[in-house]
Order: structure tokens, then C-alpha cells, then sequence
């Protein structure tokens, strides 16, 4: 902690945890500068206890001169290390880290972190569960909840610290370290900031490249980029599959979770006494079994972890049943990718509830899936034409146009016989009807609970 002490530090980006970091920084001894490129009517927070605190704020317009005398720069997730004000600095020589970084640097307890394109909130979610059945403290956060270097800052050095890693975090990784980290999968994504693909696992990577012999990387086995990653890990590499046995590693066995490591064997738990649905499930269930055996979780605990966790809320949330009809909301799906995830969770019967505002995705696989899957298909929102469009194209059946959220959940309802669920999972964003697919959610969970 003495190391930011005195120290002249610039934070980048008045977001959460832009803010966080400044504050912890600054009551650290450090004097601290906190810029945002908006000016400050623009930002939405609530400053004033960084400036009773002593934070110097720079909001508007950036100059070089705020580099003058500076000894670090911490960046927010939401900028790019691509930006001219962070280029002139690492010409100048600072160092440029993440609020990820700081908070390993701020941390007395082993990082434990987990990446990957998707499932990470699933997984770090699970994982924190697992690890608490251990009897150690566990602060979660990163991408999630409050910020990594706020949790660190919780917890001495017998508990755990789970992070929540993107990618854009790992941009400004420097000595981060985890104990034990996991690779969930690389698909393209985010390839308006990084790019190209390679650069985007050369970010990825950067989870785990300082990692020693004493560390752990738990791998995806079945994810081709993520399986080839185990040339350039330095740590342990433990992989996880849900298609095949290995011959070391944690994979799915007649239908249950396995373990085998170094001549120990064991069954964890039924893939069909685990509450989350889908094979990505599965894949997470087995990452966050792989991570809690190497942080000491034993089977039995891990087992009544994974029959228990409910999942997280808006990814195939149960809500509730009517009639011998089951409701999910998948609020979180906000792509085509998201939505096959739900469909393929179910093995039919779903009436679905889809659309919001268009992204233009293909939507040629989505519809395929539906088509065997779905009983009726219920559209809205500004993608609803363009849907009921390629669902008819490619046959599916009963394609209904609604004109509003509350009237696709009352027609669902209208139609819904056992053992059809209702599902909704959008496979779009929600900004044409709601704030945000958080809310989106909710309000599909007020309704139903307020139906029949
Ligand atoms: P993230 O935090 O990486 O966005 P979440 O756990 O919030 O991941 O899941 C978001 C969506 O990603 C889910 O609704 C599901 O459609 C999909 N998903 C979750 N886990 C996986 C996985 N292991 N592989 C592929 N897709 C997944």
C-alpha cells in the first residue's frame, strides 16, 4: 500500500470504478487527479465526496499538461489504452495500469480471476459461492458489483479476492498476478477496440503470462484458441472439457461433473441436479469446480453449491410457474448468440419472447434453432418486422407480432399449455423500450407475477 503513498497519480474516467480507485487512492496518501473527458455536468455520479476528500477533479477537455509531474495513470475499463492522451504517457514514460492492477497491488489476499468472452458473471458468481464453503472471507467484484480494489481493500490476507476479469481491464495489467485464473472462451468480440482477434487474446492472455509454477490456469478445453493457450501459461495448466474425457482435468462423465488430477478421482455432481440450465452452464459449472478444488473447496461442498445456485439474475432466471407452465427471463441475451445459449436449454416447447432495438445480427442460425424448438414465436419492439421476417423464412411456426412488452407477456400466458415454458430472451438490445436489459428484466418479472 506505501507504494502509492506521495505518489502523483492520474485516473482516467469518472465511472464507478474510476471513482472508487481516486477515493481509495487518495486516503492512501497518494494526490490524486481525476479526469473525464465529459464536462462536469455531463456525469452522472455523485463527486462531491472525492472533492471533500482531497481529489483534484479535471472534467472537460484533456490536455497533455495533465501528464506534467504524473507518476501513474490508472485507466477505466471504459477507455482504451489506444487514446492520444494514454499514448503521450507511455512515451513519456508512466505507467499506465487498470483499476484491476492497483487492486492487485492493494491486495493482501490471493487474486483468483476469471475471463473470457462469455459466462464470466455466471462463473465469477458460482465461484464465490464455492469458495465461501471453504470457511475463508470472499470479496467478488471487477466487472461486477463494487470494484476489485475497493473488495481487495475488505478482506485480510486468509480470504479470497474473485475478480471478475474483461478485457479491457487486462490492457492495463501490469504485475497482475492471480493464483488461480480461468480462460472460459475467446470468440470475436470487442474487435472495435482491440481490433483483431490477435490482439484480443494477446489481451486475454495477459491473465495469466506472469502466473509462476506455484499458480494455477484452468483452461477450455473445447475452445480451440483457449486449448492452445497452454503453450504460452508458465502456471499449472488444468483443462475442463463438457464433450470428452480427458486424461487429466475436469469433464463431464455419464452426465456428471468429474474430476481427475493427479490420481485422485472423483464424481462432483449430476449435470441434472444443477439448477443453471445449458451446456454453457455446464462449462461454467466445470471452471468454477476446477478453480474451488485448486483454493481448497472440497467435492461435497462443491456439490451442494452447484444443486443450489440458482444462477445469476436475467440469465435464464426461473420466475415462476402458472398452470404447469415455467417463466424465464433472459433479459441478459441481447444478441442471437445469447438467445440459441437459451434455446438450446430447453429441449422444446418454448414460446418465446423476442426483439427490441435491431443490431442488424444474422439472424439465419437463430431462426433455424427456433424453428425446431419453438412453439410460437412472439416479436416486438423495432427489430419485431425484421424477426418475424427471417422466423418465416426459415419456417418457423406461429409468428406473432406484438405491439407492446406487456401485451407479448399476456399473449405468451394466453397461449402457454404444459409442458410449454415461456421464455424471454430477446436476442436484441432493450434501449428502443427500456433503460437498460436490467430493467427490461424486472419489469418481465413484474408481469408475470401479476398474471392469471
Ligand atoms: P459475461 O459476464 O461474460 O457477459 P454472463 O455470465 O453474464 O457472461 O452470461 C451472459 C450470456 O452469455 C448468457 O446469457 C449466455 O447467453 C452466454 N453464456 C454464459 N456462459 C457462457 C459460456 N460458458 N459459453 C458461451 N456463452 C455463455
Amino acid at each position: 500500500q506505501t507504494e502509492f503513498f506521495t505518489k502523483k497519480i492520474l485516473v482516467l474516467g469518472a465511472g464507478v470504478s474510476g471513482i472508487s480507485v481516486a477515493d481509495i487512492l487518495q486516503q492512501l496518501g497518494a494526490q490524486v487527479t481525476l479526469s473525464d473527458a465529459k464536462p462536469a455536468a455531463k456525469i452522472d455520479k455523485d463527486l462531491s465526496r472525492l472533492k471533500t476528500n482531497g481529489v483534484r477533479l479535471a472534467l472537460g477537455n484533456q490536455t497533455e499538461t495533465l501528464l506534467d509531474g504524473i507518476d501513474y495513470i490508472v485507466l477505466s475499463p471504459g477507455i482504451s489504452i489506444y487514446i492520444p492522451l494514454v499514448a503521450a504517457a507511455q512515451i513519456r514514460g508512466i505507467p499506465v495500469m487498470s483499476e484491476v492492477e492497483v487492486a492487485y497491488r492493494l491486495s493482501s489476499a490471493p487474486i483468483i480471476a476469471i475471463t473470457g468472452t462469455n459466462g464470466k458473471t455466471t462463473t465469477t458468481t458460482l465461484l464465490g459461492e464455492i469458495l465461501k464453503t471453504t470457511g475463508r472471507q470472499v470479496a467478488v467484484g471487477g466487472n461486477i458489483g463494487a470494484a476489485l480494489s475497493e473488495q481487495a481493500l475488505t478482506v485480510g490476507p486468509d480470504s479470497f479476492v474473485v475478480a471478475e476479469i474483461s478485457s479491457f481491464q487486462l490492457e492495463g495489467a501490469i504485475n497482475f498476478k492471480p493464483h488461480i485464473a480461468a480462460v472460459l472462451n475467446l470468440t470475436p468480440d470487442h474487435l472495435d477496440r482491440h481490433h483483431t482477434m490477435a490482439a484480443y487474446q494477446e489481451m486475454k492472455e495477459r491473465i495469466f503470462i506472469r502466473q509462476d509454477k506455484n499458480d494455477y490456469i484452468i483452461l477450455n478445453y473445447d475452445d480451440v484458441t483457449v486449448r492452445g493457450m497452454a503453450a504460452r501459461a508458465p502456471g499449472n495448466i488444468i483443462y475442463f472439457s463438457r464433450r470428452q474425457c480427458l486424461a487429466q482435468g475436469f469433464y463431464v462423465d455419464s452426465g456428471n461433473i468429474t474430476l481427475n488430477w493427479a490420481g485422485k478421482t472423483g464424481v462432483i455432481c449430476a449435470v441434472s441436479d444443477m439448477q443453471i440450465k445449458g451446456g454453457h452452464n455446464v462449462e461454467n459449472a466445470l471452471a468454477a469446480c476446477a478453480v474451488g478444488y485448486f483454493a481448497g473447496a472440497s467435492l461435497e461442498n462443491m456439490a451442494a453449491v452447484l444443486k443450489a445456485f440458482p444462477g445469476v439474475e436475467h440469465r435464464i432466471e426461473p420466475v415462476r410457474e402458472i398452470a404447469g407452465v415455467s417463466y424465464y427471463n433472459d433479459s441478459k441475451a441481447t444478441n442471437p448468440e445469447s438467445t440459441i445459449k437459451a434455446l438450446e436449454a430447453f429441449a422444446g416447447h418454448i414460446i418465446l419472447i423476442a426483439g427490441g432495438r435491431d443490431k442488424n445480427t444474422d439472424l439465419t442460425e437463430f431462426m433455424q434453432l427456433a424453428k425446431e424448438r419453438v412453439d410460437h414465436l412472439i416479436v416486438m419492439g423495432e427489430a419485431g418486422p425484421r424477426f418475424a421476417e427471417a422466423a418465416a423464412q426459415q419456417g418457423v411456426r406461429n409468428i406473432h407480432s406484438v405491439p407492446s412488452f406487456p401485451a407479448a407477456v399476456t399473449l405468451a400466458h394466453k397461449l402457454a399449455q404444459p409442458p410449454q415454458v415461456v421464455l424471454l430472451s430477446p436476442a436484441c438490445a432493450s434501449y428502443d423500450m427500456f433503460n437498460n436489459y436490467e430493467e427490461r428484466g424486472k419489469i418481465f418479472k413484474d408481469l408475470v407475477c401479476r398474471l392469471g
